[in-house]
């Protein structure tokens, strides 16, 4: 170990508990601003800008990381998770023990490509997504070259069933309803040693994942101590044409649909992925508020949440 790893370790905080859970993106896809999007704030604003939806998954005790998603964004999102737990092997590794995929949308999984041969160069660091994701990198370039020069080292998981993740949690995904082109798409259900959430950042309906023998969205709630649920569109209103056939909940149909839920209940349900155009990006907005009077909360870049007991 160097000195500067040496020092870096000696004057790191108590972790504030066991495992933690810290959001590094709540964005859609391609965040904010976006290309060509000349009147959003975030240009001249950086606060407002967006970065894709991630999560950074803390084992303290264990020292491990673990990251849900590897966005466009991955390079800052990384560099932030260092600012929450910071690099402590003196190895030329990321300190990154692994990357759970929920599917092949760009900002879900183009990050990918910074582990590679051109970028980071890694070396078998951990990548868990389902079959058809599995093999859609595996016999894809550029995404092949990670795995053929071992920059990641792939276990794939299978629906509904709990996989053991180094002894540290276990993650069960749940296929859900999306455009599927190129993968399934997954949510994933976590169980650590003190709490369990559920992350699922893309659905088109959570209607359409009932009434295909999914859960109903409150049983989901009720399963979990806390969610992270597609927001993309906070209602139909919101682009500038007919919105009755473009998927993912809004959030205002999200609230109604948990509206006769418990307080205590409600409070678990954290809204992610929400579309450059949807106003509960701007924390002072009249539709942020609404979230907060009904009891729900917005991810936000920074949070942190304890999953001890
Ligand atoms: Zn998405
Ligand atoms: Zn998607």
């Amino acid at each position: 170990m160097s000195i500067i790893a040496a020092l870096a370790l000696a004057t790191i905080p108590p972790p504030p508990c066991n495992t933690e859970l810290v959001v590094l993106g709540a964005g859609q896809d391609a965040g904010a601003p976006q290309l060509g999007n000349l009147s959003d704030p975030a240009w001249t604003d950086r606060d407002k800008r967006l970065l894709a939806t991630s999560l950074l998954l803390i084992d303290w005790g264990q020292r491990k990381r673990f990251m849900f998603e590897a966005t466009p964004d991955i390079v800052e999102q990384l560099q932030a998770s260092y600012e929450v737990k910071p690099l402590l092997r003196d190895d030329g590794s990321l300190d990154l023990d692994g990357i759970f995929l929920t599917h092949a949308h760009i900002g879900h999984y183009a990050g990918l490509l910074h582990l590679g041969f051109e970028s980071a160069n890694t070396k078998d660091v951990p990548v868990y997504a389902m079959p058809r994701m599995a093999s859609f990198l595996a016999s894809n370039a550029p995404w092949s070259q990670l795995i053929d020069l071992n920059n990641i080292s792939m276990t794939t998981l299978q629906p509904e069933a709990a996989t053991n993740i180094q002894d540290t949690f276990a993650v069960l995904p749940r296929v859900v309803p999306h455009r599927d082109e190129f993968s399934e798409t997954v949510g994933y259900s976590v169980v650590t040693p003190g709490k369990r959430f559920f992350f699922l950042p893309d659905i088109d309906s959570f209607d359409e994942w009932e009434a295909a023998g999914g859960p109903s969205l409150s049983a989901l709630v009720e399963g979990h101590d806390l969610l992270f649920l597609d927001s993309t569109f906070f209602d139909d209103d919101e682009l500038d044409r007919d919105m009755s056939a473009i998927p993912h909940p809004r959030t205002k149909g999200t609230m109604e649909a948990l509206a006769s839920l418990p307080a205590d209940q409600r409070a678990k349900v954290h809204f992610i992925h929400y579309n450059h155009s949807n106003p509960i990006r701007f924390p002072d907005s009249a539709e942020s508020q609404m979230v907060e009077e009904n009891g729900f909360n917005v991810a936000r870049r920074g949070d942190r949440h304890c999953l001890d007991l």
